[in-house]
């Protein structure tokens, strides 16, 4: 199933969109199926669930850390696994990474997360505070800004997330036209199953799908 399902997306997307495979609640060898399949990164909400599935699928695959993470689980085990950490939003999060990455000789690329539903209850950055967190984050030297990532609704009509793609894409092109020193507006991480193309529409080249790879979830929905 998980084989068909990586064939299929892979053959409908356009070049140059990366697709992440979203591992959340699947063991180590459904991921490493994904890999397999043709899967090229990784998609980990959870430290704990990273590192079993790391030890089976290793450097086959790359590593990128899609959760909410929190001062106490910037570890260096955790920074070593992960090639990209796309839920950037506090200063105090990416000032820990910075000072741990360095004591193991590491430059983390990192994605800005953006509220772009301005949702208090929702991770990220509001929009009009993303340029003064980037500018921040280019002074450090173990960190380098990659771009942005953005959620947007789960469910629903996929034509509902469209205006937080836009809002998140305005803010990608503004930033990227400031030219700013040690930042690379390269990755625009936005889309899921069910609104992934509707992102590629409004130039995401990072999607993030679990469910349309790995099948449904019969957990509740972690708080993200
Ligand atoms: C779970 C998750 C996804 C994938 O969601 P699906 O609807 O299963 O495709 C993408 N991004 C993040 C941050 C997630 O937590």
């Amino acid at each position: 199933m998980i084989r068909e399902n990586v064939a299929r997306i892979l053959a409908e997307l356009p070049d140059g969109v990366e697709l992440v495979a979203a591992a959340k609640t699947r063991t180590p060898e459904e991921v490493l199926e994904a890999v397999q399949a043709g899967i090229k990164i990784i998609g980990e909400n959870y430290i704990r669930e990273a590192k079993p599935a790391y030890k089976v699928v290793g450097k086959k695959a790359r590593w990128h850390f899609i959760g909410t993470l929190q001062k106490h689980n910037v570890r260096i085990k955790a920074l070593e696994i992960f090639d990209m950490i796309e839920t950037i939003h506090t200063l105090e999060i990416v000032k820990e990474i910075d000072r741990k990455c360095a004591r193991i000789g590491k430059v983390m690329p990192v994605l800005i997360e953006i509220n772009s539903g301005r949702e208090p209850q929702k991770s990220g950055v509001f929009p009009e505070d993303a340029e003064r967190l980037i500018r921040d984050i280019s002074s450090l030297r173990n960190v380098k800004v990659a771009g942005l990532m953005t959620m947007g609704p789960r469910f629903g009509n996929p034509e509902d997330s469209r205006p937080y793609f836009v809002e998140t894409r305005k803010i990608f092109e503004r930033i990227k036209g400031l030219n700013l020193p040690n930042v690379e507006m390269q990755y625009l991480s936005m889309g899921m199953t069910n609104s992934y193309k509707i992102a590629i529409e409004e130039n995401a080249n990072i999607v993030r799908i679990g469910t349309k790879i790995f099948g449904g979830r019969t957990e509740p929905e972690p708080v993200l």
